[in-house]
Formats: C-alpha cells, structure tokens, sequence
C-alpha cells in the first residue's frame, strides 16, 4: 500500500459514525485484508471530504512540524473544536473547506501532507475497537490500548474502490504499512486519559481549569513548556535534570511528560513527585477545607433545627419529650 489514502467518517477511538458501512465481522491482527489504495485508483481523494477527523497531540505535533507553523496558528487556521468520544474532554478536529466540504490538505493529486497525516487517515478502512463494552483494563486498572487487547473490523463503503483491489494482506501487515504501530505507541497515554473520563462518566466533575489544562496540554507543546518552565511548576514538582533536558530540547519528549502530568492531576495517578514541602502546604489546605466543611454542615444543620422548631411552633404542634 501506498501513495495517497485518507478518511472516511472514521475516528481514532474505533467508532464509527455509520454502522451500516462496518462490517459485522471481528478481526484479528493476522486476518486477512483485500485492499489497496494509491492515486490509480477510480475514488482517489472521495474520503477525504466530508469526514470528522479528530487530531491526537502526536498528529498535531507533526502537522506542525512538517508546515512549519506554530500550534497556535495551526489550530486557528486548520482545526475547529471538538469534545472528544462524547466526553467533555475538549480536543481539535480537521475544519473542512468550506467551499467544497474538503480536508484543507487535499489536492486532486492526494493529501499534501501524506507522510504526516492524521492517525485517523492510517487508519481507514480498518477500524479497532475493544473486545469489552467499555474497553478492558490491566491489572492497574488502567485502559488497555494496545492492539493486541483489541479487534479490528472493515469500515467498507460503497465510493472506496480500494476493495476492488488485488492486494491482500493480513491487519498487521497494513497496520505496519500505514504506521499505525507508531503512532499508537504515541497516541497511548493520552487516549488512555480519554477513556479514563469516559469511563468514569460525567458524574465526576472536571473542573473548567481542568479542562483548560487538558486542551492546552493536549494541543499546543509550546505553551505547555512556557508552562512548565516560566510558571510555579518547578516550584511545586520535582523533576530531575534528565528529564528536565529532554523536556526542554525534545517535543515528543514533552508530549510524553504532558501525558504523565494530566494523568497525575486529573485522575491522581502516580508518576509526578510533589516537593515534600508543596504536599505538607496541600494536606493542610485539604484539611483545612475539609474543616470549614464541617463547621458550614453543622452551621446548616442547627438552623434547619431552628426552622423546624419555629414551623411547629407556628402551627401549635407540640414536641414530645
Ligand atoms: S489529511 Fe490527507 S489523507 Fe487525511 S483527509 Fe486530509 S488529505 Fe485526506
Ligand atoms: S480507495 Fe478508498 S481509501 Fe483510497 S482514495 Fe478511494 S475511497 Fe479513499
């Protein structure tokens, strides 16, 4: 497989949008695929229009890399929001043309920008999912992303001639073609941290700054880094100079870390060291607060003693002994 390929309505998550285009069949990495897709082909670029694509931090990072362009500006001029997997996770999807509805990277000759496009564009028309409702979990009790805790199944349409193709070959081998592998292996941590609000339903609040912090995190590695480096992080943290390097100098690095610090502050996972000092300063604040709770319970629960007491006054019943 080669050349050009592209999208159709598919996501990374492994859902899609138009279930009568799947295929009802679970596959496994060594089942077998029929397809191929290059610039040959009767349909080349028809999926990549009217599509949702949703970008992962490592499909920003390499956008940008490769148009040379800071994220913010990426973002404004390529992406328009998104929640992401129905959460309120906020994330950036591709904002199609709106002249003809088009991916902003195609041309008639194919994606502009093949060797760097979306995970969501390696992935069609083979879609993964999880063998659980609700995805399974290690012994951790964290998400399982790996691919081989998952099942593929054939997002086939009607417009993609790709099927009409004599190559065949088996899911891993087309995963592996279209690097997939890689970008799996990148997109992981953060994908976990999606599911992990998915999971947890949103009964459980996240906080606007929360949020802020996840979409920050999630799209923009410089901010992040001003973040880390020009705020009270340092202060708050311990980080040693190893990893202080990569962070500073390596993007993917970062991207990693940021995967690390979100998880640690939304979801409390270990995996960042506060400085003994920060964590005394915290306990006492949580106590504190904790504190203050109780007198406002015991406050409220005095004058709704009061209200009562007054309400049966008010009505001459009398409070037996
Ligand atoms: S990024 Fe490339 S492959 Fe993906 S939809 Fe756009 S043009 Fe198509
Ligand atoms: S063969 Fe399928 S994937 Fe390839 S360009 Fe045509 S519609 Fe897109």
């Amino acid at each position: 497989m080669t050349e050009k390929k592209s999208a159709k309505e598919k996501t990374i998550f492994g859902k899609e949008k138009n279930p009568s285009s799947i295929e009802p069949k679970k596959l496994s990495l060594d089942s077998y695929l029929k397809f191929r897709c290059h610039p040959g082909v009767k349909c080349f670029t028809a999926c990549c229009g009217g599509i949702k694509i949703v970008l992962t931090p490592y499909d920003i990072l390499k956008l940008t890399q490769r148009l040379e362009i800071p994220a913010h500006e990426f973002l404004q001029k390529y992406t328009q929001p998104t929640y992401l997997e129905k959460t309120d996770m906020p994330g950036v999807m591709i904002k199609l043309r709106e002249d003809d509805n088009k991916c902003p990277f195609v041309t008639p000759d194919g994606c502009t920008v093949y060797s760097d496009r979306p995970t969501a564009c390696r992935y069609y028309p083979v879609g993964m999912a999880d063998f659980h409702e609700g995805g399974s979990r290690d012994s951790d009790g964290n998400e399982n992303t790996s691919a081989e805790e998952k099942f593929f199944f054939i997002v086939r349409e009607d417009h993609c001639k790709g099927f009409e193709e004599d190559k065949e070959w088996t899911i891993r081998e087309w995963r592996a073609d279209q690097g997939v592998d890689v970008r799996d292996e990148m997109n992981k941590e953060w994908l976990r941290l999606v599911m992990r609000r998915k999971s947890f339903g949103i009964q459980a609040s996240l906080s606007e700054q929360a949020k802020r912090m996840f979409f920050m995190a999630s799209t923009d590695l410089a901010t992040f880094r001003k973040f880390i480096f020009e705020s009270t992080f340092l202060e708050i943290y311990e980080l040693d100079e190893e990893t202080l390097k990569k962070i500073k100098e390596d993007d993917v690095e970062l991207m990693l870390f940021s995967f690390k610090y979100l998880a640690a502050t939304l979801f409390g996972a270990k995996g960042l060291k506060m400085r003994p000092e920060k964590v005394k300063e915290k306990v006492e604040q949580m106590k504190k607060r904790q504190d203050e709770a109780v007198i406002q319970s015991v406050k409220e629960y005095e004058e709704l003693k009061t209200e009562i007491k007054k309400a049966k006054a008010d009505t001459g019943v009398v409070e037996k002994k």
